[in-house]
């Protein structure tokens, strides 16, 4: 990093929907150790935006096994549930720069319009140019346009061509509730965050982020996208997927297996040393560049 460049900022934003596991290890990690390597600040986020997803308990959980690993944040963690007023001010500017508009569309109504890059229906742009007669607004959504281009550190060259990928996209839901995409980003820009490390879940999500920063006038985070822990299927790890909880009791073992994944050929007996030990080795020795250039691998059985 030069004198000129900003100081670094990262960041770890688990979302409260279950205990830490393997694949969230791997992403709180990845993004703290590369923090320290740079010398910058590493923050955390609750992203418990999504309330009906939300986990009664597993905020508390997840900063007590975070505790127990022994991993150090610079801040207090924001929660995004005591963020609403940020979000609303972004949407405020969005409709006055007219890059979004109200949708009455249900989710029925969409069944039958073609896939985006994610599987998920794309926008077929019924209320885009103003709502049918007779209809209220349920949703409002970001105009899609452009090609969006970023270089992922770990993932390589990234092209996404917002209308035909993705379509026009929700920032605020029918339920009343701002969507990820859009606390995200003035999440991230309200803390400074100058470099994204996340699991590659996210990598599709990266175009819309830096479009809304775009449309929002806030600077663009680099982005490091590692790869998401599968299991032996080919499922991201989660809650859905039955993922088991990280044993907290024994932390040294599950952050070995967690460099380990992440191709930093820890030395075999590393597991059972203490985890000062374990700290002092990975912050000797992290490397962003030996991650392997992998969108997903299997999780080890730890
Ligand atoms: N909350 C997201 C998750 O737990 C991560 C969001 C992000 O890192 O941008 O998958």
């Amino acid at each position: 990093m030069n004198d000129l460049a900003p100081p670094y900022v990262g960041r770890f934003a688990p979302s409260p929907t279950g205990p830490l596991h393997f694949g969230s290890l791997v992403a709180a990690l990845g993004s703290f150790l590369e923090a320290r390597r740079q010398r910058g600040r590493w923050l955390l986020r609750i992203e418990d935006v999504d309330t009906p997803r939300t986990v009664p308990g597993a905020s508390e959980s997840i900063l007590t096994t975070l505790t127990r690993f022994g991993f150090e944040w610079d801040d207090d963690p924001v929660w995004q549930s005591r963020r609403i007023q940020a979000y609303a001010a972004a949407l405020e500017q969005l409709k006055r720069s007219g890059a979004v508009f109200p949708c009455a569309c249900s989710r029925r109504e969409m069944a039958d319009s073609a896939l985006a890059r994610d599987g998920s229906r794309r926008y077929p742009g019924t209320c885009r140019d103003g709502l049918p007669p007779g209809r209220s607004p349920r949703a409002w959504r970001v105009r899609a346009e452009g090609v969006i281009r970023f270089d992922d550190t770990v993932q390589g060259p990234q092209e996404e061509d917002l209308a035909r990928d993705v379509g026009d996209y929700v920032v605020l839901r029918a339920d009343g509730l701002f969507a990820y995409q859009l606390a995200v980003v003035v999440d991230d820009a309200d803390a400074g965050i100058t470099h994204i490390v996340r699991g590659a879940d996210l990598l599709d999500s990266s175009a819309r982020q830096i479009h809304l920063q775009h449309l929002l006038g806030v600077p663009q985070p680099a982005y490091a996208h590692l790869p998401v822990a599968t299991n032996d299927a080919g499922e991201k790890l989660s809650k859905q997927t039955l993922a088991r909880a990280i044993d907290d009791q024994r932390p040294a073992i599950a952050l070995v297996a967690a460099l380990r994944f992440l191709g930093q050929n820890p030395p075999p007996d590393l597991g059972q040393a203490s985890l000062q030990e374990v700290w002092s080795w990975s912050r000797a020795h992290w490397r962003l560049d030996k991650v392997p250039h992998l969108r997903h691998a299997v999780a080890p059985h730890c």
